[in-house]
């Protein structure tokens, strides 16, 4: 799955969300979120976001960024 991380913060585009495939994107605190239930790992989001936000949850040190993603997801 893929994670929204830091640098969305204040990011105001939303080029994730409309190239998502199945909407999985979230409103979180401060910034986007990706349900991790929901993404289908299709990768298309990555090379969308102008912030380069968004990263695989495969990379080193996303625990925290995919327990972010997860928990604001679920509130809606
Ligand atoms: Fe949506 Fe695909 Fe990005 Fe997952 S990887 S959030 S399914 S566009």
């Amino acid at each position: 799955t893929y994670v929204v991380t830091e640098n969305c913060i204040a990011c105001k585009y939303t080029d994730c969300v409309e190239v998502c495939p199945v909407d999985c994107f979230y409103e979180g605190e401060n910034c986007l979120v990706i349900h991790p239930d929901e993404c289908i790992d299709c990768g298309v989001c990555e090379p969308e976001c102008p912030a380069d936000a968004i990263r695989p949850d495969t990379e080193p040190e996303m625990e925290k960024w995919v327990e972010i993603n997860r928990k604001y997801a679920e509130m809606w």
